[in-house]
């Protein structure tokens, strides 16, 4: 049996897309937010504050991705925009 081609499959996004903050100074995670969310930027100043030389950070995006398979239950194929 072969693995079906690539063209019968589609990637869904199944879930809003969610960013946190971490520090690079020692790895501490902000709680998870919306992309421009006040409370990442209030996590980092408040961090820097607890923390003067932990100053860098970088901004982590995650996303739930679903490929299922196209076929004719699933002829709306993939919702990458949204
Ligand atoms: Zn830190």
């Amino acid at each position: 049996m072969s693995a079906p081609a690539a063209a019968e499959w589609v990637l869904t996004v199944t879930g809003p897309s969610r960013f946190v903050v971490v520090c690079l100074a020692c790895g501490s995670r902000s709680e998870p937010g919306c992309e421009g969310s006040v409370a990442l930027v209030d996590w980092a100043l408040s961090h820097t504050a607890a923390a003067p030389d932990h100053h860098e950070y970088r901004m982590e995006a995650s996303q739930p991705w679903r490929v299922v398979r196209f076929g004719p239950r699933n002829r709306r194929g993939g919702n990458c925009r949204r």
